[in-house]
Formats: C-alpha cells, sequence, structure tokens
C-alpha cells in the first residue's frame, strides 16, 4: 500500500517523499481512512510507531480542504494537547514538514520560556496548535487563545498525562472546545482510568491497536553490571571510554543526579549534557539538538524529559539508576533499538537496588545478563553475592580472582549449577561488546 492509496492530496503526498516516507506504517494504514471519514478514533499506539503521521496527515488533509469554502480570518482549527514539551515541539515539526505545500499555519506552546513569542504566533493566525496543557491555559485565561472555534481535538500520550497529574487541566480544556468536534485519543496503555477518560472525550470511535513488533525486552540486547555506588560514575567514564559509543542516552533518577553524572563527566574530560525540568527550555533543546545531530555523544536525563525524544539510531541506553517502577525500566529500554534498529541497554545495579531488579525481570519475564567482570566491582556487590535467595552476578569465565571466589561460592552445589536459582529465560544480551569482558582492566 502507498500514500496515494489512502487518497492522500498532492501537496501532502509530496511532502511525505521530501521526508523519504514510501510507505505508510501500519498505524497510518488503519488510522488515516478512519480519520479521513471524519470518525473519533481511539489508538493503543506507542512513539515510534509513525503515530504523529497518522493523526497529524488527516486532519491537514480536511483542513485543506475546508480552507477553500471558509473566506474570512484564519481561526485556530486543530487542537494537539501533549504532555512534554519535547514531544510539544517534535509533533509541531511535524506537522510544520508534513503541511509546507499547504499553506496551513501551525505553532507549538509550551511553559517554562517566556510566552510572548507564542502570543505573537498566535496573533498572527494559526490553523494547528500543538500545546502542553499548563500554559494553553494560562493563555486561553489571558484572554490569547480562544478554542471555540476547535474543529480538530486530539490528546497525547494520554497515560503519561495522567501520570503527570493533568487530568484536571484536560478536563478544563474539554469544557472550552466545541462539542461538536473530531476526537482522537492516544495512548500506549489502556488501564481503567484511561478508558474512563477517552469517553469523556470520543464520541462515536473507532479503534486502532498497533502493538510493537516484538515486546521491547526482547528487541533490545540487555545487561546489568552489579556496582557500589560510589563506582557508578567510574563505571560509566570506564564504559565511555573504551566503547566510544555515538550516541548514549544515560538515564537518572533525579535531576540533581542528571547535573551530577554531568559535572563528573566534565572533569574525566567527556562532554554531556542533562535534559530536565530545571533546565531551561533553550538548554533542553539545544542539547537534544546536538544529541541528534551526533555533535554530542552523552545525554544524561531525567525520564519525564526522556519520553517521546525520538532519535531513530540511538545506540546505547544506560541507567545509571535503576528505576523501582519496573515499566520505567522497558520505557527506558525502549529509547534504543528503535525503527528496527539494534539497540544495547544497560543497567547499573547497586545493592540497595537488587529487589527493583528482580521486579523487572518480573515483569519482563526474563533473566537479564549480569556483566561478572569489570575493575568496579565492589565490596557491596561481592557481599552481595553472598546474600540468600540465589540472584548473584553470573559467574565471570576468565577472571582467575574471582574464579576463586566463585568456586567458595558454588562448593556445595551440584556440577553446572550457579547461584542463579532456577533456569529462566535470559534476555538478549549485548555480543561483543559492552556484555563481555571489558577491553582494558
Ligand atoms: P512517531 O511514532 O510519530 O514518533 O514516529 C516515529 C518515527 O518514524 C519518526 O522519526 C517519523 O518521522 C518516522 N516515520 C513516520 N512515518 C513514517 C513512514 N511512513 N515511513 C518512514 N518513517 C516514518
Amino acid at each position: 500500500m502507498t500514500f496515494k492509496d489512502l487518497g492522500l492530496i498532492d501537496p501532502i503526498l509530496k511532502a511525505l517523499t521530501d521526508k523519504g516516507y514510501t510507505h505508510p506504517t501500519p498505524i497510518q494504514q488503519q488510522a488515516i481512512p478512519i480519520l479521513l471519514k471524519g470518525k473519533d478514533l481511539l489508538g493503543s499506539a506507542q512513539t515510534g510507531t509513525g503515530k504523529t503521521a497518522a493523526f497529524t496527515i488527516p486532519i491537514l488533509q480536511q483542513i485543506y480542504n475546508g480552507i477553500g469554502a471558509k473566506k474570512g480570518g484564519r481561526k485556530l482549527k486543530a487542537l494537539i494537547v501533549t504532555p512534554t514539551r519535547e514531544l510539544a515541539i517534535q509533533i509541531n515539526d511535524n506537522v510544520t514538514e508534513y503541511s509546507k505545500y499547504t499553506g496551513i499555519k501551525s505553532t507549538v506552546i509550551f511553559g517554562g520560556v517566556k510566552q510572548a513569542s507564542q502570543v505573537l504566533a498566535m496573533r498572527k493566525g494559526v490553523d494547528v496548535l500543538t500545546a502542553t496543557p499548563g500554559r494553553l491555559l494560562d493563555l486561553v485565561k489571558q484572554g490569547f487563545i480562544d478554542l471555540g472555534s476547535i474543529e480538530y481535538l486530539v490528546l497525547d500520550e494520554a497515560d503519561q498525562m495522567l501520570d503527570m497529574g493533568f487530568i484536571h487541566d484536560i478536563k478544563k480544556i474539554l469544557k472550552l472546545v466545541p462539542h461538536k468536534r473530531q476526537s482522537l485519543f492516544f495512548s500506549a496503555t489502556m488501564p481503567r482510568e484511561i478508558v474512563d477518560l477517552s469517553k469523556l472525550i470520543l464520541g462515536d470511535f473507532e479503534k486502532v491497536t498497533i502493538a510493537p513488533e516484538k515486546p521491547t525486552a526482547e528487541r533490545v540486547d540487555q545487561a546489568v553490571y552489579f556496582v557500589g555506588k560510589r563506582n557508578k560514575a567510574n563505571l560509566l567514564k570506564f564504559i565511555i571510554e573504551t566503547e566510544k559509543p555515538q550516541s548514549l542516552l544515560v538515564f537518572s533518577r533525579t535531576k540533581h543526579g542528571a547535573n551530577k553524572i554531568v559535572k563528573v563527566l566534565d572533569k574525566a574530560g567527556i562532554q554531556s549534557a542533562a535534559i530536565h525540568g530545571n533546565k531551561s527550555q533553550g538548554a533542553r533543546q539545544k542539547a537534544l539538538n546536538d544529541f541528534k545531530d551526533g555533535k554530542l555523544h552523552v545525554l544524561v536525563a531525567t525520564d519525564i524529559a526522556a519520553r517521546g525524544i525520538d532519535v531513530s539510531e540511538l545506540e546505547l541506553v544506560i541507567q545509571y539508576d535503576l528505576p523501582n517502577v519496573p515499566e520505567t525500566y522497558v520505557h527506558r529500554i525502549g529509547r534504543t533499538g528503535r525503527a528496527k534498529a539494534s539497540g544495547i541497554a544497560i543497567s547499573f545495579c547497586a545493592t540497595d537496588e537488587r529487589t527493583y531488579l528482580k521486579d523487572i525481570e518480573k515483569l519482563i519475564k526474563q533473566k537479564v545478563h549480569v556483566v561478572a567482570e569489570h575493575p568496579f566491582l565492589s565490596d557491596e556487590a561481592s557481599e552481595a553475592g553472598q546474600m540468600k535467595g540465589g540472584d548473584a552476578p553470573e559467574q565471570p569465565k576468565r577472571n582467575n580472582r574471582n574464579r576463586s571466589r566463585n568456586r567458595n561460592r558454588n562448593r556445595n552445589k551440584p556440577k553446572g549449577q550457579n547461584n542463579n536459582g532456577p533456569k529462566k529465560q535470559t534476555a538478549r544480551k549485548p555480543n561483543k561488546r559492552f556484555g563481555s569482558k571489558p577491553k582494558t582492566e
């Protein structure tokens, strides 16, 4: 199937050719015909599936077809609400590109920056607005935005909106848009609250569900290093220096932690940048652009800031801290290995994070490969290896020091059995690089 088969108009087809898209993705094949018929849509899909084009293209086409009929000043016709600034910018970039031959105007608004240029853009007249909820309501309250002319409403990443506490803002926005409209609702997951919220928004809708080609945990090569808290920075430097990844995203649980990682790397002469909520929007965007353009090889991010980052060739993800919510682990490793690229995800696990790892392995129904041989196996890690419960690091193969340690540990075990307990499926481990013996010691 081609985009032409979907009934798209020439100005949009031309823009898609410029983007290098040859064939619609599954969600585009399914959603575009439904939306061009004017129906509401409930989309269960993650970023990376091509969902942004799936919802923006039909809206643009309908607006384009309607422009001739409606003379007079430019009125806001489509509103796309999304949880984070990064996603908002990304969506608006897509809208701008897909609509470049249509004469349709679009803009984006989000908090954390001065409002003047956003107000000016709205004054000039906009057809499609992408916004985060807080700043949107703020500008509506100040009288700079009127949502009374909205014909198309998109709620993107609804589960994330809920997690971030935007539910009241969403309900306020719903009161401001006309009842007669086409509504689109997207969420990666569909727990009960999300289904309830979708009922408030959608009228007569059709549902499209796109499962990722393979579960993330099966697509991405994973490994975990047991390492003492104080040695995490050394291990990170070691991995960067020996493996020299072209694009590495490091996850830190806290903003403060992210800043600290950048400082430590800086001292070691490794250039990196942090993105999180305390950074100015300009700084976040610059870091992200440099990273996407390959000028910056290491980006350190908190979960919120990293959600939705679309870097197709992301080589390596390192979880400096393991998350206490196992689903977050899956979101994080899903940043790599996108669009058929093979990715590698490494986690650092301190003694007090062992229970998090257990929860993660339960969720992904796999054991994560343990890199037992590395220069920063700390006292904490070796002590932890002797803990009851049988989840000690996988035994090293070639390290004599560790071999004798392991011999003692396994003394009472039948031959061929290590401390890993009952045999469980093991997650794909990184081959050659990262997962085996470090190149230098
Ligand atoms: P999304 O799920 O909207 O975040 O899109 C993921 C990535 O796929 C983005 O980099 C898009 O530019 C890209 N993309 C979307 N649709 C297509 C397509 N039909 N062909 C190739 N790439 C696409």
